[in-house]
């Protein structure tokens, strides 16, 4: 059966990687000459297992005008009349209950469990190398209000699965993670689990691209722009493109950010809208203790993670949800603000390289991916998977293949259907 994969993403990929395995005839379309090269470029690098909460929840509702008004917040929302914002919003505001942070971070934590074992055997089967290790992450909170909702979670996520977290107190915060500048006073404390890990998003996608040409039921299109599909008899027959019309039995659509509008077009709504972030990757400064494991300042919504790239260690740091529509652009003023707050947060070295770049995530109102049938009976969806596609990728794309070759499910479909309600599953 020939399978057309619209995106080359790590979602994309990883969902190539799997039916490929499975024997489908593979062709893989995006319109950048490189793989990996939009969101999946140069993301947090946190492979955030444990720590699934969605952004929708009581908490968050509660600090939304504070974090409205501030010029430096890390959220900030471009006002504008954009139909598929406020419909988004809306569903966005009805995720703020308790009951779907319940059901989101059930889901999540299932999926994340699936995520971490395919990607353990993937890289021992294919020995890809992009830095894998488990690091630990620490999130820390500065307001005592945070730290509380924090612990709250956390036993929430203990009730559903084994979550191995730990509550630090300030100075266990500063004992555990040497590279943290702050003083004990600016702590409330933290949340420490041990089994997450790190990894560079784009040498994965980039050592699973290599892994994927050697295979001959796999061949490319990139640099090809997606047009539209053509469908015949209630079915997809093709794909527009660029580059001519491309025959495909099924297509799976895994344009992050960009899927919404190619299922405006077959009659469809994608709840799917973006939400920009920035990245920096800096040096450790010289002679200062270097970061050693995945720190998230949740207050900031700043993550860093420490990776190798050529041998050096360099600290990838990453945060702020701006929406602002599909500006792709790096607001310098932005930039330098997450960047000032990074380096008065862990020992950077700003003197040294400093690489800039921002992307797009393809967020959910309730955080969760839309992984599932579409309407359209030979249109797949594996997109929409937020802050966490790169933790979620392997585990998607496990389901999506099971889905689509209709074996025994791996995890419950109906939690990331389309459509699905924001009850408890
Ligand atoms: C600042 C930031 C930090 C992040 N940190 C983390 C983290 O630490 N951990 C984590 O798990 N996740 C993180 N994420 C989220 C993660 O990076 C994304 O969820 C993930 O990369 C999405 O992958 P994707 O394949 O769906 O999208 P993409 O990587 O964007 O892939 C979609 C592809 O579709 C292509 N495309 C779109 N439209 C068309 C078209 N019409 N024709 C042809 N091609 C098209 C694009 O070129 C692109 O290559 C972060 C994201 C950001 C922005």
């Amino acid at each position: 059966m020939r399978v057309c994969i619209l995106g080359a993403g790590v979602i994309g990929l990883t969902t190539a990687w799997e039916l490929a395995e499975r024997g489908y005839q593979v062709t893989i379309v995006d319109r950048r000459r490189e793989p990996a090269a939009e969101t999946s470029f140069a993301n947090g690098a946190q492979l955030s297992y444990a720590f699934v909460a969605p952004l929708a929840s009581p908490e968050t509702l509660a600090k939304l005008p504070g974090l409205l008004l501030s010029s430096a917040a890390p959220i900030r929302i471009r006002p504008t009349c954009d139909p598929a914002f406020i419909r988004w919003g809306l569903e966005f505001l009805a995720a703020c209950n308790t009951r779907s942070v319940d059901a989101t971070t059930r889901a999540q934590l299932a999926l994340g469990a699936l995520s971490r074992t395919v990607l353990a055997d993937l890289t021992q089967q294919e020995a890809l190398s992009f830095g894998l290790r488990t690091a630990g992450k620490l999130v820390v909170y500065r307001k005592a209000k945070g730290f509380e909702a924090a612990k709250a979670q956390a036993e929430r996520q203990a009730r559903v699965a084994e979550g191995g977290q730990e509550v630090l107190s300030a100075a266990a915060c500063l004992a555990l993670e040497p590279s943290l500048k702050l003083r004990p006073d600016e702590l409330a404390g933290g949340i420490y689990t041990p089994s997450e890990q790190v990894g560079d998003c784009r040498l994965f996608c980039d050592d699973l691209a290599v892994r994927l040409r050697r295979r001959n039921n796999v061949s490319w299109q990139l640099g090809t722009h997606v047009r539209g599909l053509v469908v015949r008899e209630g079915l997809v027959k093709g794909v527009e493109t660029s580059q001519g019309l491309i025959d495909t039995d099924l297509v799976v659509l895994a344009l992050g950010a960009g899927a919404p509008h190619l299922a405006r077009q077959m009659g469809f709504r994608l709840p799917i809208y973006p939400m920009k972030g920035y990245s920096i990757t800096a040096r450790p400064s010289l002679g200062a203790a270097p970061l050693r494991h995945s720190v998230t300042d949740l207050d900031r919504k700043i993550v860093y993670a420490p990776l190798r790239e050529d041998g050096n260690d360099v600290v990838r740091v990453a945060g702020i949800a701006d929406m602002v529509g599909f500006d792709r652009r790096v607001d310098e003023r932005r930039l330098a603000d997450m960047t000032r707050q990074a380096a008065d947060t862990v020992n950077i070295d700003l003197e040294s390289d400093v690489l800039p770049w921002a992307g797009l995530r393809p967020a959910t109102p309730d955080s969760r991916p839309i992984i599932g049938w579409s309407p359209v009976p030979n249109l797949f969806l594996n997109t929409g998977h937020g802050a966490l596609g790169w933790t979620l990728a392997c585990g998607s794309a496990r389901l999506a293949a099971q889905m689509i070759g209709k074996e025994g499910p791996g995890g419950d479909p109906a939690w990331f259907a389309l459509g699905r309600s924001n009850k408890a599953p």
